[in-house]
C-alpha cells in the first residue's frame, strides 16, 4: 500500500467517552475522523461519537487509547492527542519492519501481533502511566512515551524485550547490586535489545534514531569503559562481570560474540544460562571479557 511497504490489515477501533473532554481532545477526534490516511486505507471507524477506550496489558498498565491500527507483526495503539496521519503512518511502517527484523534476528516465531502503545503527549501528574521520554514492556506489550520529534526510536529495543517475554526467555546473567542506581537492570538482555535496535537502524530505509547517534557500538562501549574507570566501583557494578553493567558495553560484548564467536543460536544458549559460556564458546566468561576489552582497544 501507498505509505507502507507492506500489506497491512488496518483496523480502527474508536470507543469510549467524549463527555467532559478538553479542547485538545475534540481537536484530536476531529483530526482522527478527518484522517486521509484512514480513508485511503479503507479503515472503518466504529462509534465515532465514543472515540476513546482503555487498553490494559496488566493490572499496572491500564491506559486510554484513541486509535488502533492492526498490522501483520504488531497491533498499534495510539493514546489521545498529538497525532498526524504522517506520524501514525511512519510509526506503523517502521514498527512493522522493525518487529519482523527482531523476530528474524532472534529466530523466534510469534503467533500473534505484539501490542505497541505509543504516546506523544506529556502525562499530567495524576496520569496512571507517568513515563515520559522512554519506553518499557508490560507483559508482552510495549509502551513508548516521548515527544513526537524524537520518534521513531526504541521500537526495536522494546520489541526484543517483548519477543523474549513472549518466548519466556529470562537470562540468569547477574544484576548489579540491589542498592545500585541500576540495581534491577538485566544488562545482558538490555545489550541484546540495544544491539538489534542498532543493527536495524543501520539497515532500514526508514528514519530511525538510536542512542548511539552516528557512532559505532564499539566506540561508545570503549568510551563508556573509560568514563566509568572500567566499572571498578563495586558498590555500583558488583564483582561479577562489572564491565558489562551498562547498555553500551553489554551491547558491544554481544555484538563481539556474534561477529567473531558463533551464531545467534549459540548466544541464546548462553543468554539462557550464562554458565554454558565455556561449553558453547570454549572460553570462560572472564577470558571472553578480556578478549573483548583487548578487541575494543582498536576503537
Ligand atoms: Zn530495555
Amino acid at each position: 500500500m501507498r505509505k507502507f511497504g507492506i500489506v497491512l490489515a488496518l483496523l480502527v477501533v474508536l470507543i469510549a467517552l467524549l463527555v467532559g473532554c478538553s479542547g485538545s481532545r475534540e481537536q484530536d477526534i476531529e483530526t482522527i475522523l478527518a484522517s486521509e490516511l484512514l480513508r485511503s486505507q479503507g479503515i472503518e471507524i466504529n462509534e465515532p461519537e465514543r472515540p476513546y477506550y482503555r487498553f490494559s496489558a496488566r493490572e499496572d498498565f491500564d491506559i486510554e487509547v484513541a486509535l488502533h491500527v492492526l498490522g501483520e507483526h504488531g497491533s498499534y495503539y495510539f493514546t489521545p492527542g498529538g497525532w498526524t496521519d504522517e506520524l501514525i503512518g511512519d510509526l506503523v511502517a517502521v514498527s512493522e519492519d522493525g518487529l519482523r527484523f527482531a523476530k528474524d534476528f532472534l529466530g523466534i516465531e510469534v503467533s500473534h501481533p505484539l501490542s505497541f502503545v505509543f504516546n506523544v503527549t506529556e502525562p499530567t501528574d495524576d496520569h496512571p502511566m507517568p513515563m515520559w521520554g522512554g519506553g518499557g514492556v508490560f507483559g508482552t506489550s510495549a509502551y513508548i512515551s516521548m515527544e513526537a520529534r524524537l520518534l521513531p526510536s526504541l521500537i526495536v529495543h522494546e520489541a526484543v524485550h517483548a519477543i523474549l517475554r513472549y518466548d519466556e526467555r529470562q537470562s540468569n546473567f547477574p544484576m548489579p547490586p540491589e542498592t545500585a542506581l541500576m540495581g534491577h537492570a538485566m544488562f545482558l538482555e538490555e545489550g541484546l535489545c540495544d544491539l538489534i535496535d542498532f543493527l536495524f537502524a543501520a539497515q532500514t530505509e526508514h528514519p530511525y534514531r538510536t542512542n548511539y547517534g552516528n557512532n559505532h557500538l564499539h566506540i561508545e562501549a570503549s568510551r563508556t569503559l573509560n568514563r566509568r574507570n572500567n566499572f571498578a566501583d563495586e558498590a555500583e557494578f558488583g564483582t561479577r562481570y562489572p564491565e558489562l553493567m551498562s547498555y553500551e558495553t553489554a551491547a558491544s560484548f554481544v555484538y563481539f560474540l556474534l561477529e567473531h564467536h558463533g551464531t545467534i543460536g549459540d548466544f541464546m544458549r548462553v543468554f539462557d544460562d550464562i554458565y554454558l559460556m565455556e561449553e558453547v564458546y570454549g572460553v570462560s566468561m572472564y577470558d571472553m571479557i578480556a578478549k573483548w576489552m583487548a578487541y575494543l582497544e582498536q576503537f
